[in-house]
């Protein structure tokens, strides 16, 4: 990485921050610039391991007040599979609908397009009279090959399925038919 798209990222970072009127302070903008170079799930306690390979002194308090606060953002979406952990990955406005799919044998979690969630969604929240929101579908699964008895660890299942529109050209949603 380039040092100039790394300033780029931090630059985006404090704008964000500032935005949300949270102090820019070194440590939070290098929280912000690691969510925003990062791709998948991840933890608090991976975040945390993450930006303290450069910012040794970086609190564990820091990271996980302000993960809520990068969610009610925007900037972060959350999820919780029934272990306790809650995991978290960059949310985009324009992105498709998703089903969340967790791996049950070893805690992947991997991501399939569900165009006709949001359909389902406002169907049932409209016979209520109400409006949608949002929603999510989440998926509990079991290794087939663990069951056959491989190892789950070793299988390729994709960290994540979904392709992130920030890796790619921003703002380039693309809807088909
Ligand atoms: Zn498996």
């Amino acid at each position: 990485m380039s040092l100039t798209s790394v300033s780029e990222v931090e630059c985006r970072a404090r704008r964000h921050l500032s935005e949300q009127n949270i102090m820019a302070t070194p440590t939070r903008v290098a929280v912000v610039a690691t969510v925003m170079r990062t791709d998948g799930w991840f933890d608090a306690e991976e975040l945390l391991n993450r930006v303290r390979e450069e910012h040794t002194r970086l609190s564990r308090a820091t990271v996980y007040r302000l993960l809520p606060r990068l969610c009610n953002s925007g900037l972060l979406h959350m999820s919780e599979f029934g272990d306790g952990r809650h995991r978290y990955r960059r949310a985009d406005p324009g992105e498709n609908p998703s089903a969340e799919i967790y791996i049950i044998d070893c805690g992947r979690i991997i991501e399939r397009e569900a165009p006709f969630l949001t359909w389902y969604g406002r169907t049932l929240v409209g016979r209520a009279g109400l409006e949608l929101e949002s929603q999510r579908l989440q998926v509990h699964a079991r290794c087939s090959h663990k069951r056959q008895g491989g190892s789950c660890e070793l299988c390729p299942h994709e960290a994540t399925a979904l392709p992130h529109p920030h890796t790619s050209r921003v703002g380039a949603v693309r809807r088909s038919g």
